[in-house]
């Protein structure tokens, strides 16, 4: 198990009542396996600082195992669920936030944790780092 950032395995991590539908635009998480599964707002809202796991005791242990201090300061609620294609155990942790606009809130998901080889959530990262070398030299 290991924690990754976020926007270095989904396309979309921020999810808001002002700028997104109840079922779309979705965040697209593609495990190693090659499966995908789509997450909505209203997967987030319903998962809002709840403490309710899809997945079996020795998992949820596993996963609360490797996560560190900022994921449990950085976020207040979780979600997670088995690739359907090979079984793995995926969470999501995210903050469920209100404010900004009048009568706004929504959802920012900052980690991901799971088990499989994600060659896009590498890529991706190569691209933040090279991002951030550019934008501060
Ligand atoms: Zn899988």
């Amino acid at each position: 198990m290991k924690v990754n950032l976020a926007e270095s395995i989904l396309d979309k991590v921020d999810f808001s009542n002002y700028d997104d539908w109840e079922i779309y635009p979705e965040a697209q998480y593609t495990c190693g396996c090659g499966e995908s599964v789509f997450f909505n707002f209203r997967h987030f809202r319903k998962h809002s600082r709840s403490e309710f796991s899809n997945l079996r005791h020795e998992d949820v242990l596993e996963i609360e195992n490797v996560i560190n201090d900022m994921v449990r300061t950085e976020t207040n609620s979780f979600l997670d669920f088995y690739c359907p294609g090979c079984k793995r155990p995926v969470r999501f942790y995210y903050l469920s936030w209100a404010g900004g606009r009048h009568g706004e809130y929504g959802y920012r998901i900052k980690y991901v944790v799971d088990n499989t080889k994600n060659w896009k959530a590498i890529l991706n990262l190569l691209k933040i780092i090279i991002r951030k070398i550019f934008r501060f030299s």
